[in-house]
């Protein structure tokens, strides 16, 4: 099953695995005790993380006893959705299909287009059962090749202009003062507060609900003033965004899901002065 485990200096092989519809990642870890598998949402992969001095055998022994549980784990992940003509992808919570229409003369590029008969839907939490067809449109124009790459640089901006929007006020509201915004593709964390004051955010939460946004706008504006996640820090964020459990809930329930969305369309970090 394995074919081998890389006695070399590196510390992760990626390894293919007939069965397995993804990559297994081999992490060598000096500080692991015991094996252990996860699977990463998002970066569609599952992780065996292994003790340093353990032998192929031991490896393979522990991925057959956990192979069953693991396949399962990855059928239950989303299939990704690439950004491409006729795809739905939800912005600020709401189901959209977007629509590559071609090199056309229009002053922006990007536009969100609502008919009469445009449905809107929630893509969560039960995804859409049926009328695609009549969803409100997210046109792209220009060349399809070029579509995705413009189309995740307007939702990044879409991004960072909602959480503009957000830290200012609730920046206003503690009497705190935030330095730059910067909004970026990172899988691992949602928002971070540095300790110079610049907050940076993930583009993806302009998929999420707004209410989900305005909460880690809240949550990043707060460390500003508490850089640790005690009771004052929590103290500080329900006081200007009282809906922070249900946010929090939203994330937990369906945060790793927005990975599943333009997963692999590149672009340059995004950020102002
Ligand atoms: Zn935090």
């Amino acid at each position: 099953m394995l074919k081998r485990l890389n006695p070399g200096r590196a510390r992760t092989t990626e390894v293919e695995i007939s069965g397995l519809e993804v990559p297994l990642v081999l992490r060598r870890s000096a500080r692991a005790r015991r094996f252990s598998l996860q699977v990463s949402e998002a970066r569609r992969s599952a992780v065996l993380t292994v003790p340093a001095r353990s032998s192929l055998a031991d490896a393979q022994h522990f991925l057959s006893r956990h192979l069953d549980w693991l396949k399962e784990r990855l059928d239950g992940l989303c299939d990704p959705v690439p950004f491409s003509d006729g795809a739905v992808i939800p912005l600020r919570g709401l189901a959209h299909r977007l629509n590559f229409v071609g090199p056309i003369r229009r002053r922006g590029v990007v536009w969100v287009e609502d008919s009469d008969e445009a449905r809107i839907a929630p893509v969560w939490p039960h995804g859409l059962d049926d009328a695609v067809d009549a969803l409100p449109l997210l046109n792209v124009a220009g060349e399809g090749q070029h579509a995705p790459r413009r189309l995740l640089d307007w939702l990044k901006r879409q991004a960072h202009d909602d959480l503009r929007l957000r830290v200012d006020i609730h920046a206003k509201r503690l009497g705190l003062v935030p330095k730059r915004i910067s909004v970026r593709d990172q899988s691992t964390r949602w928002g971070s507060c540095s300790s110079s004051g610049a907050l940076s955010f993930s583009w993806r939460l302009i998929l999420a609900p707004p209410f989900v946004l305005d909460y880690l706008a809240a949550h990043e504006v707060a460390h500003l003033e508490e850089m640790n996640h005690g009771a004052k820090f929590w103290a500080l964020v329900e006081r200007t965004m009282p809906r922070q459990a249900e946010a929090r809930d939203w994330l937990h329930a369906h945060g790793s899901h927005l990975h599943a969305f333009g997963a692999d369309t590149a672009s340059a970090p995004m950020r102002d002065d």
